[in-house]
C-alpha cells in the first residue's frame, strides 16, 4: 500500500468535482508500482450513471492491458467502493483494493449507498425496483449451447 496513490485518488476526486463531471470520486489502478490507469466520477457530464471512478479507471485498465481482467493490479480509490463498483472490481479481479474515505463518510455527504445494500438481500419481486422473471426456458437454451460451445472465452 502506498499513500501517493491514494493521494493521487484524492486529488482525481477534486479535480472531477471542481471540472462539474460528476461526484467527488477519484481512482487509479497500479500494476508493477506504477499507476496505468485513472478515472474520476463522470456520471453528469457523461449522462452515465454508470460513469463512477473505479469504473471508468477498470475501462481504461483493461483497455491499458487488452486484458478483461486486472491480474495483478490494486485499485487505490478516494472513497469505499458501492456495491455497484464492488460488482465490477469483483468481475475484474484485481489483487487488492484500498479507500480513504469510508462509505459512512459519503452518506453524510448525501452518497447514500446503504439503500442498495439493503436490496440486495430482498428477493427480486420485492424490490424497490421490481425484478421479474420471464421467458426462463428460452434464456436457459443459450447457457446450454454456451456450456458446449468449443471456443469460448472463459472469464
Ligand atoms: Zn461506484
Amino acid at each position: 500500500m502506498e499513500t501517493k496513490f491514494l493521494d493521487r485518488a484524492i486529488e482525481l476526486a477534486e479535480f472531477g468535482m471542481e471540472q462539474n463531471h460528476g461526484g467527488p470520486f477519484g481512482c487509479v489502478i497500479v500494476k508493477d508500482g506504477a499507476i496505468i490507469a485513472e478515472g474520476h466520477n463522470r456520471v453528469t457530464s457523461d449522462n452515465d450513471p454508470t460513469a463512477h471512478a473505479e469504473i471508468v479507471a477498470i475501462r481504461k485498465a483493461c483497455d491499458e492491458l487488452n486484458d478483461f481482467q486486472l491480474t495483478d493490479c490494486d485499485i487505490y480509490t478516494s472513497c469505499e467502493p458501492c456495491p455497484m463498483c464492488i460488482g465490477a472490481i469483483y468481475w475484474a479481479r484485481p489483487n487488492k483494493v484500498y479507500y480513504a474515505a469510508s462509505r459512512e463518510d459519503a452518506a453524510e455527504a448525501g452518497f447514500d449507498d446503504h439503500f442498495i445494500y439493503e436490496e440486495l438481500n430482498v428477493p427480486p419481486d420485492d424490490r424497490t425496483i421490481s425484478m421479474k422473471s420471464a421467458e426462463r426456458k428460452k434464456a436457459i437454451r443459450v447457457f446450454e449451447k454456451w456450456i458446449k460451445k468449443e471456443d469460448k472465452i472463459d472469464y
